[in-house]
């Protein structure tokens, strides 16, 4: 095939690929996808020790104090909850733990558990020393929550057996010590009586630039990219400080290296990369400045409730208020009052909008 014909498929791609991140995936989506979560590159890129796990700094020097003091009294660690936006590195973590305390990890979705059968089967699976992670756990459905109380705090499990009526009765079947896992990005919805049993609770926050940096030249390193440091720097700016999204990126802006400047990645071809992306110098993409917009314009700069902006921009409520919102509340883009949401100074600035401008617009195309 011709050079040319093979660079004009590759463009093809891209514009397809484009189509496709921005409607159906977006690209600034801390979740995993279907591709990212069976891919043998993403289980590459996890970090295997808590050593390897680059940032927080705060929690993985509580969590290796847990883990040490766990371990030389040859005891399973107490079972951890992890918050924070999707992306950050909860489920590296549960797999760090398992590894460290030299368990099997035994992975699960809150969602996915509907039966308390369900939940029932994968205890019984256990084995001492074992880790549970239970991913999205506020999205347990309350009669399974109330089956993993028993399981937290002394290791037992209650089934019923037999059919309903007079022949049904109740078996208690002991478990293996192992620990509980839970990851959330929304710790608020945890019942109170399942928060209380988690004996570590440690939240994620958003990364550092320089913590991201890290992360993208190891990235770069395991994929065998060359890189500049100025663009590790662009690419670590516009990832949002998570670092699911920085990789994501960072595949993206290789393919076009590769197409446009022979693999190398400079400043300038991420740069290029990234606002054919439509991801822009804070790391905001389409959504997040319809967001900005939707309050600016529909709602004169707010306040004004997430579920009225929500459909004004026609996007799904728990969408905004998990994915995008807590990202602008971060870097001071939006405030949150008792009264709604409010676009700041930041905000106008960003999209080159003087408050004055406002009155009678409707939202740009
Ligand atoms: P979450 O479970 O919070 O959604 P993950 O644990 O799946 O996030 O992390 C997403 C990806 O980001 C992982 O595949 C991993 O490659 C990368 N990652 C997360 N945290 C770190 C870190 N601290 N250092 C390096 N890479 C990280």
């Amino acid at each position: 095939m011709k050079k040319e014909s093979s660079i004009e498929n590759q463009l093809e791609n891209f514009r397809k690929e484009e189509h496709s991140v921005m409607e159906e995936e977006r690209i600034l989506d801390g979740a995993e996808t279907a591709e990212e979560s069976s891919s043998d590159l993403e289980q590459a890129l996890r970090p295997a020790s808590l050593k390897e796990y680059i940032g927080q700094d705060e929690l993985k020097h509580n969590l290796n104090v847990f883990i040490q003091a766990a371990r030389s009294r040859n005891e399973v660690l107490d079972h951890v909850l992890l918050y924070g936006p999707p992306g950050l590195g909860k489920t590296t973590l549960a797999m760090i733990i398992a590894n460290e305390m030299k368990g099997n990890l035994v992975t699960v979705s809150g969602p996915a558990l509907q039966k308390s059968g369900d939940l029932a089967a994968v205890l019984s699976t256990l084995e001492a020393g074992d880790v549970l992670f239970i991913d999205e756990i506020h999205r347990l459905p309350r009669q399974i929550e109330e089956i993993l109380y028993p399981a937290m705090e002394d290791f037992y499990l209650d089934i019923i057996v037999g059919k309903e009526g007079a022949s049904a009765h109740s078996l208690r079947l002991a478990l293996p010590p192992f620990t509980l896992v839970g990851a959330t990005t929304r710790a608020g919805d945890l019942s109170a009586p399942l928060r209380d049993r988690f004996g570590i609770i440690l939240p994620l926050h958003y990364y550092a630039k320089q913590d991201l940096e890290r992360i993208v030249s190891r990235t770069a390193g395991i994929l065998d990219v060359e890189m500049d440091e100025d663009a590790v720097s662009e690419v670590a700016l516009r990832s949002r400080g998570t670092p699911r999204i920085a990789n994501r990126l960072l595949r993206r802006i290789r393919d076009f290296a590769q197409v446009y400047n022979d693999g190398l990645i400079t400043r300038q071809v991420a740069k290029d990369a990234l606002n054919r992306l439509n991801v822009d110098e804070l790391g905001l993409d389409t959504t997040d400045r319809r967001f900005l917009e939707g309050i600016i314009f529909r709602f004169k700069g707010g306040p004004v409730g997430l579920e009225a902006l929500a459909s004004s921009i026609g996007e799904d409520t728990a969408t905004l208020s998990d994915m995008y919102e807590p990202y602008l509340l971060q870097i001071g883009l939006i405030n949150r009052t008792p009264r709604g949401r409010v676009a700041t100074a930041k905000a106008y600035e960003h999209l080159g909008v003087l408050p004055e401008e406002l009155s009678g617009k409707g939202l740009p195309d």
